[in-house]
């Protein structure tokens, strides 16, 4: 698909608030074809990714990684444990040094909330946050709708008024941030599904519904998006235990059959089987977009890269 010299108005994907609708629009079309299988246009020949991750990382980095190499990039992951990060250097020294070395993207997930903007303003070439903490994943958001929008339409439907329940750990994800913001500026209905404990004090100020009870939430909801309990943020006990959590909160068949017929799931991963999902409803293919989720995120990061190599070859 070719872009027409359109780019992103900013330099940066740091947050979903840094695109508008037409972005959007354009990044799921992009997506879309970076779904089909190759041979890709090398719209990133010659320039240089370099992937530097702060937090553990399966799918987001390998996908970069890949999205990267299908479309002609010289790629460089960062092993940060083995490099001066850990010997000391600040985000800000290892960032002018990387910067120094003239890369075109760089890809970056920290456990700092704003580490990525806060970079951003230091070096000369364009930053995508994989991740900043518990504030935003604005690339998983993005891989999201393009899932959506490609399973959907089987059903025959868009995102225009769809109803999606993003269930558990609200307080410490920043999929559900993200993801937030997109499906609300994508015209869906959101609702909030989790314990008390474990929404945001200001969530009813996120323009969603918030429900404490999964069978109040659930009713009428298309896509239900199971998120992990994120213990490495939580300091203290926010729930009583994970089996009770399972009881209340995990989803399996008995939940599901409070939503629509035909209701969809979705996890970002990684997933922990038997504290918010059951393995019967994440495994079957009728219903759980998960394993498409996946796929689309090497399509998705595909576009992202696209669109910002375009930005710089027009600035
Ligand atoms: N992979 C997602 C993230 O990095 C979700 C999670 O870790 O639970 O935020």
């Amino acid at each position: 698909m070719s872009l027409d010299g359109y780019a992103f108005s900013r330099p940066h994907l740091l947050s979903i608030g840094d695109l508008n609708r037409v972005d959007v629009e354009l990044l799921l079309e992009l997506g879309e074809t970076y779904c089909s299988k190759g041979p890709y246009d090398q719209v990133l020949d010659g320039k240089t990714l370099i992937n530097l991750f702060f937090e553990k990382s399966t799918r987001t980095q390998t996908s970069f990684e890949i999205s990267g190499k299908r479309l002609g990039a010289d790629v460089i992951n960062m092993a940060v444990e083995n490099s001066s990060v850990a010997k000391g250097e600040t985000l800000l020294d290892t960032a002018a040094t990387l910067n120094a070395m003239r890369p075109d993207l760089l890809v970056v997930r920290h456990g700092s909330s704003g580490a990525q903007a806060l970079l951003s303003q230091k070096v000369s070439c364009a930053v995508i946050n994989a991740g900043d903490g518990a504030h935003e994943h604005p690339t998983q958001a993005l891989l999201d709708a393009l899932t959506l929008r490609v399973a959907l339409r089987e059903q025959g439907r868009d995102l225009t008024g769809l109803r999606i329940a993003i269930c558990g750990d609200i307080l410490h994800s920043r999929v559900a941030r993200s993801n937030v913001k997109l499906l609300n500026m994508m015209g869906c209905d959101v609702r909030l599904i989790g314990p008390p404990t474990l929404i945001p004090a200001d969530a009813y100020q996120w323009g969603v519904g918030v429900y404490h009870d999964m069978e109040d939430g659930l009713r009428e909801c298309d896509v239900i998006m199971m998120l992990r309990l994120q213990m490495e943020r939580m300091s203290g006990a926010f729930i009583p235990s994970k089996r009770e959590y399972f009881h209340y909160y995990g989803l399996n068949r008995e939940k599901l059959a409070y939503a629509n017929e035909a209701a969809l799931v979705m996890h970002p991963g990684p997933m922990n089987r038997g504290v918010e999902i059951s393995s019967d409803v994440a495994d079957d293919p009728e219903v759980s977009l998960i394993t498409r989720q996946v796929e689309a995120g090497v399509a998705m990061r595909m576009a992202i890269l696209h669109m910002l190599s375009e930005r710089e070859a027009s600035a």
